[in-house]
């Protein structure tokens, strides 16, 4: 991967609030940002144009699709990946609800859209605590687990709810976990 993609990752992941394990394919999502491979290709594509633009060549007839072409593979390339929770989202080129709640708001929706953040399951693979068990007694606590499943925190819309509805803050009480 180049060095420019892993920055542009980094800031993904700051803006959008999630863990560093979180999968790359995710962040564009998550921000509503063209991924890497296919900004670089925008940009040759957009410098093709200019050179060409004056001279109404057949290139630039077929170039004047770009944006459509390059949503449609990002589309593509979204539908084929296996990348956890990728059934939430239809079309990668729409965003995600949410961008304009709180941060930390913002932050554990993506964590939970995700399925990376800080449950105990992560939590003792990252070496950061002795046991991936929940305090409901189940033995692995996962963020499914805790939106789905758990006795004690699970969310009344499940993740489908939670997801195309924004996080609800006066309902939810396990979101301080991730
Ligand atoms: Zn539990």
């Amino acid at each position: 991967m180049l060095r420019s993609d892993t920055q542009l990752h980094n800031a993904m992941r700051i803006v959008s609030g999630t863990v560093k394990s979180t999968p790359t394919e995710w962040l564009p999502v998550l921000t509503n940002i063209l991924p890497p491979p296919l900004r670089r290709k925008e940009a040759l594509l957009r410098s093709a144009i200019k050179a060409e633009k004056t001279k109404r060549s057949l290139l630039y007839q077929m170039l004047r699709n770009t944006p459509k072409y390059l949503t449609t593979e990002w589309h593509e390339n979204w539908t084929l990946t296996d990348v956890k929770n990728s059934c939430l989202v239809s079309d990668p080129n729409k965003g995600v609800e949410g961008m304009d709640l709180l941060r930390d708001v913002w932050s554990v929706l993506n964590r939970i859209r995700t399925g990376h953040g800080r449950c105990s399951s992560m939590m003792s693979k990252w070496s950061l605590k002795d046991s991936s068990a929940c305090d409901c007694g189940y033995n692995n606590q996962t963020v499914h687990h805790i939106v789905e499943e758990c006795p004690k925190r699970r969310f009344n819309r499940g993740i489908e709810g939670i997801h195309t509805a924004g996080a609800d803050p006066d309902q939810d009480n396990g979101g301080g976990d991730f």
